[in-house]
């Protein structure tokens, strides 16, 4: 199968917003622009990063990754792929590069969903995801980013939510949210904001204040049920964090917002909402920040199935009708954040008919919107890749896909229509809380 995906590129992002967000972090390389800082800087990271150093080294070219990578999958371009990857970034060590060789990093790295579907299916366990993300930074000291994730970060940085709503509008929003719950439950929501409580929310701002409404009606109703007294803030209202694509110093960033946030609020837990990459930074970094405070965090769908569990909500399946409900992982949380069972132990209690999309959930395909690739002029190639998951929905005659994780709504908002045209479906999706919310019994 030969291919050629060059064509997909994202677009730059200008001088000025790379100058403000590397101010914002101690970056002065922004005109380093040349084949040598590139060089130079992965030659550092292969002596210090030992993963970058084990996946170079261990490669023994089997190809077993190219069967399950959905970017070589959806486009057969073997500089699409796992392999791909790691020769262009051996033939950069080696100086083995022609002169595009930046234009090419940018290019294919880019493409890359930062999934780790390779590293699942690779003999060495090689993650190419890890690979690309360090390429990646070292493109962006070099001034060099995609404007869609630069635009994101300096959103997440400077106002504290992905889409740079104003604290009023989310003040509206959270309102209204809760005049819904009142009136169709008839749950009475106590959400504080901006003050002290035992719990800070993280909703996902891209999805859950805007597509995906009914699965923050979801969280709500549930801590409201369980006598959770909780606060949401404004100024760190989402738990999304596109710096884990673009440069460590960003992911670390946004991060901090959220813990001074729950130490300010005095709060002693912090609840992450559906967001698949945003969980990932949350386990594995945000957690055990917390900790240092004295403060824990957790998934709501652990609280969820804990409270199913115990008895202390009750659902009723039949709420959610005899449509077929395909459970869709998050890859970020099959391979990033170990948030497996619990979904699907929730789904199994709040619907009658539901499948799997991913029989084998460490093998969970990527819905091809993670990593940047929302970005509009990213749009054709992501729908090349959202067709493995979609046929698989199809085939399990899917009337919903169910996915728990904000950049997956986002990403089914703008696909679902583009591929039921061409299959000739009416495929839908929502959020599990969604599901908990109208299985929840008042
Ligand atoms: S599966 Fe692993 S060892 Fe085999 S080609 Fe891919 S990265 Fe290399
Ligand atoms: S992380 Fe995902 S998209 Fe990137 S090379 Fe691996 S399988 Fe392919």
């Amino acid at each position: 199968m030969m291919g050629d995906s060059s064509v997909y590129r994202h677009n730059y992002a200008p001088e000025e917003l790379i100058e403000r967000l590397h101010g914002r972090v101690g970056i002065n390389t922004l005109h380093a622009r040349g084949i040598d800082y590139l060089r130079s800087s992965l030659a550092r990271a292969y002596r210090e990063n030992r993963n970058l150093r084990l996946a170079l080294e261990l490669c023994v070219r089997c190809g077993a990754c190219l069967t399950v990578c959905p970017a070589y999958i959806s486009t057969g371009d073997i500089n699409n792929s796992p392999l791909g990857r790691l020769t262009l970034a051996q033939a950069i060590l080696s100086g083995e590069m022609g002169a595009d060789v930046v234009e090419r990093a940018y290019t294919y790295y880019w493409q890359c969903l930062t999934c780790r579907r390779c590293s699942w299916a690779c003999p060495m366990g090689i993650d190419v995801g890890d690979v690309s993300r360090v390429v990646r930074s070292i493109l962006y000291e070099m001034g060099l980013a995609p404007n869609y994730v630069s635009g994101v970060v300096d959103n997440l940085e400077s106002v504290g939510n992905f889409l740079g709503l104003p604290p009023d509008v989310l003040k509206i929003i959270i309102n209204n949210v809760v005049n819904e719950v009142r009136v169709e439950k008839g749950i009475e929501v106590r959400v504080k904001i901006d003050e002290p409580a035992y719990a800070l929310l993280l909703p996902s701002a891209c999805a859950d204040y805007t597509v995906s409404i009914n699965t923050f009606k979801g969280y709500v109703a549930l801590l409201s049920k369980l006598g959770i007294d909780f606060t949401i803030s404004t100024r760190a209202p989402d738990i999304t964090n596109y710096g884990l694509f673009l440069h460590e110093r960003h992911m670390k960033l946004i991060a901090e917002r959220v813990i001074d946030e729950a130490r300010r609020l005095e709060v002693k837990l912090v609840i992450a909402g559906e967001c698949g990459h945003g969980w990932r930074v949350f386990k594995n970094y945000i957690i055990p920040r917390l900790r240092e405070y004295g403060i824990e965090g957790t998934h709501i769908l652990y609280l969820t199935a804990d409270a199913i569990r115990r008895g202390l909500i009750k659902v009723d399946k039949s709420l959610n009708g005899d449509a077929t409900y395909v459970y869709m992982d998050p890859c970020h949380y099959v391979r990033g954040g170990d948030l497996i069972h619990e979904p699907r132990f929730i789904l199994a209690n709040v619907v009658r008919n539901y499948a799997y999309i991913n029989e084998e959930p460490g093998l969970a395909i990527c819905c091809g919107g993670t990593s940047g690739m929302l970005a509009k002029e990213m749009e054709d190639l992501s729908i090349k890749y959202a067709r493995l998951w979609y046929e698989r929905a199809v085939i399990k005659n899917a009337d919903y896909i169910v996915v728990p994780c904000a950049a997956c709504k986002l990403q089914m908002d703008r696909v679902l229509p583009r591929l039921n045209k061409i299959y000739g479906k009416n495929v839908a999706f929502m959020g599990l809380m969604d599901l908990v919310y109208r299985a929840l019994i008042t």
